[in-house]
């Protein structure tokens, strides 16, 4: 009996030094900055122009692209080797996103994407990053949006909807 309360306790230990790190991850904190020489890799704009709706990723080597917006951010991310020859989406390390209602830096696979609603970012109609369940019902409610979705549930086909500036 002493043995495994023993463990117990080590485990409870264990628990609350992950805590920190943990927290910080997730916190939006460590997201880099786009300075004012970044430009989109997809569309070419000065980045740091349009901070409520930047979006980017780093690599495991330590290079980082600023996007002006989500779906330029998402239409690099689904082709990685047509802008950063050499590289995979595999060797991504960090992808974020700015949150719509706090402007916050956020990990992109923490927040839903909003599709179809009529908010307009710098490239026109856009994906529309938002945090919690919550808040994603809220925004599609009250912009019309048409569907809720993870990163990884935009496909190409709902990437090229909101690039061609179409609502549904
Ligand atoms: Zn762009």
């Amino acid at each position: 009996m002493e043995r495994r309360s023993f463990f117990k306790s080590v485990g409870v230990l264990c628990g609350f030094l992950w805590l920190p790190a943990t927290h910080s991850l997730s916190s939006g904190e460590g997201f880099p900055k786009p300075g004012k020489d970044d430009r989109c890799p997809v569309c070419g704009m000065f980045v740091n122009k349009y901070p409520k709706w930047a979006a980017g990723f780093v690599f495991h080597s330590g290079a980082r692209y600023f996007h002006c917006c989500p779906k330029c951010m998402v239409h690099n991310l689904l082709s990685v080797p047509k802008y950063q020859p050499g590289e995979t989406r595999e060797n991504i390390r960090q992808i974020w996103i700015t949150e719509y209602y706090t402007t916050r830096q956020r990990d992109a696979r923490e927040v839903f994407f909003i599709a179809g609603t009529s908010l307009v970012g710098p490239m026109g109609l856009d994906l529309i990053p938002v945090a919690g369940d919550r808040a994603a019902e809220t925004l599609k409610r009250d912009y019309n949006g048409e569907s809720i979705l993870r990163l990884d549930q935009i496909t190409p086909d709902i990437l090229d909807k909101a690039r061609r500036g179409q609502l549904k």
